[in-house]
């Protein structure tokens, strides 16, 4: 705990950290250290972990990176939270991040950007910027970000750290701010494979307050991560020929294809033509439900309150308008009109067939492969402000996660080298629902 909180003095400047628990911090370590002394300690005990600012833990403060959640204090503990504090790991901060997690930069944050502690004049990607960046930069071991369309991969690829999204209802929702619920999934940051795997074995699972969360048993993710089959693995050649994509990348992909064929394993290019669906399906739907559940954001029940209306309604109005920033207005227009009476067949319901379509011709390729590999993001970390005036250009940096968020199968990203300016490279992986054992142990063998 005095390790990182030494190092979290040490890099204020990258704005990671909206609070440090470092009084708690060390307490919990003090009375960890009696637990361990005694033989009772959980099977965490000592790991130091850092929270993105959307999940719920009991008497602190919450905002998802918004002014509309001013003063706001979490009265529950949200479900990953409890299982990892019942195992003892220490929770030492929260972590800045983009408003309600939308965003892929973090440069949609109320308290300001993190900077990217490979190059501090470019982004750390988003949503979960902070909490990637955290593990980067040695402060604390392993982060709990959320990924609903990528905020956990792309952060993760442009940090150079491990960013694992599970599948779909493996982790509980429950203590997790809601952006788009049928997307959101809780993701794990970490440096290593195997920290990685503990912790979601620690706080995957079924859950009384999570409705949807999967009753599936869960595998035990930590041991024996050994990869000796012979495998089949699909690239999709689409992601590889797409004009935006970095030359660096494409070559240090191209490089693990040749890795693997040179190993004995069968790797061939498929088609995926429905990739260029993905982002608008993703952002059509995800605009809707973010309307829908940021709309008991209105002044009454939670955090800020304007002081300038005059009746209820200009009341919710002016709270709403001062608080939240501009991408967040964006979507809940967007999301407002996409579920407007006139427009939500021509919009909502297409974009709900589209999202099938999306799952099924994936679910049919990883029924025929063990794994799909493809480049995390097209680009490695851009500049600050590079593309703030464009969210249409910044809505691109997705162009390769939402496939496995539209569809909810488990995806992780991996350092895959850097380019010519030292930028870190991520490899994503994504398998069939529930296959999170072979994820790990394949990103493990890639490693
Ligand atoms: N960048 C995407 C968005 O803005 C993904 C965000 C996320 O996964 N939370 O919606």
């Amino acid at each position: 705990v005095d390790y990182y909180l030494d190092n979290i003095r040490k890099k204020t400047h990258l704005n990671v950290f909206l609070e440090v628990y470092d009084k708690e911090a060390k307490e919990s370590a003090r009375l960890i250290d009696q637990k361990i002394a005694n033989g009772t300690a959980g099977k965490l005990a000592g790991l130091v972990v850092g929270v993105k600012d959307v999940l719920c833990y009991k008497d602190h403060n919450l905002q998802a990176g918004s002014k509309i959640l001013d003063k706001f204090q979490s009265q529950f503990n949200g479900t990953a939270i409890q299982r990892l504090l019942d195992e003892d790991a220490i929770i030492i901060g929260r972590q800045n991040c983009d408003e309600f997690a939308m965003g892929s930069s973090n440069e949609n944050s109320a308290f300001g950007p993190v900077l990217n502690e490979a190059d501090n004049d470019r982004v750390p990607g988003g949503s979960s910027g902070g909490s990637a960046v955290a593990v980067q930069a040695d402060l604390c071991q392993v982060s709990l970000g959320s990924d609903t369309g990528g905020s956990v991969r792309q952060p993760a690829a442009f940090c150079g750290v491990i960013g694992m999204k599970p599948t779909y209802s493996r982790i509980s929702r429950h203590g997790l701010i809601a952006y788009a619920s049928s997307f959101d999934v809780i993701g794990i940051f970490s440096k290593s494979i195997e920290d990685n795997a503990l912790v979601l074995e620690i706080i995957a699972g079924k859950d009384d307050f999570d409705s949807t969360a999967s009753q599936k048993e869960v595998d035990t993710y930590s041991d024996d991560l050994s990869s000796e089959r012979k495998l089949k693995i699909a690239y999709i050649e689409e992601t590889l020929s797409h004009e935006g994509l970095d030359e660096a990348i494409k070559d240090r992909t191209k490089d693990k294809i040749t890795f693997l064929r040179n190993e004995g394993h069968i790797v061939e290019p498929v088609n995926f033509p429905l990739l260029e669906y993905a982002l608008p399906t993703y952002y059509i739907l995800t605009a809707a439900e973010a309307s829908s559940n940021l709309s008991r954001f209105d002044g009454v029940k939670y955090g800020y309150r304007s002081k300038n209306g005059d009746n209820l309604e200009s009341m919710y109005k002016k709270s709403r308008s001062e608080a939240f920033g501009e991408e967040v207005k964006r979507r809940i227009m967007l999301g407002t009109f996409i579920l407007s009476a006139s427009y939500y067949d021509a919009y909502y319901t297409k974009a709900q067939k589209v999202r099938r379509l999306i799952k099924e011709s994936t679910q049919k390729l990883l029924s025929e492969y063990d794994f799909i590999i493809l480049p995390t993001t097209p680009t490695t970390a851009f500049k600050l402000a590079e593309h703030t005036s464009n969210p249409l250009e910044m809505y691109l940096a997705d162009l390769y996660t939402v496939q496995a968020s539209v569809s909810g199968t488990p995806a992780i990203s991996v350092p895959n080298g850097t380019d010519s300016n030292g930028l870190p490279i991520g490899l994503q992986i994504m398998t069939n629902d529930f296959k999170e054992k072979e994820l790990y142990s394949f990103s493990k063998y890639l490693l």
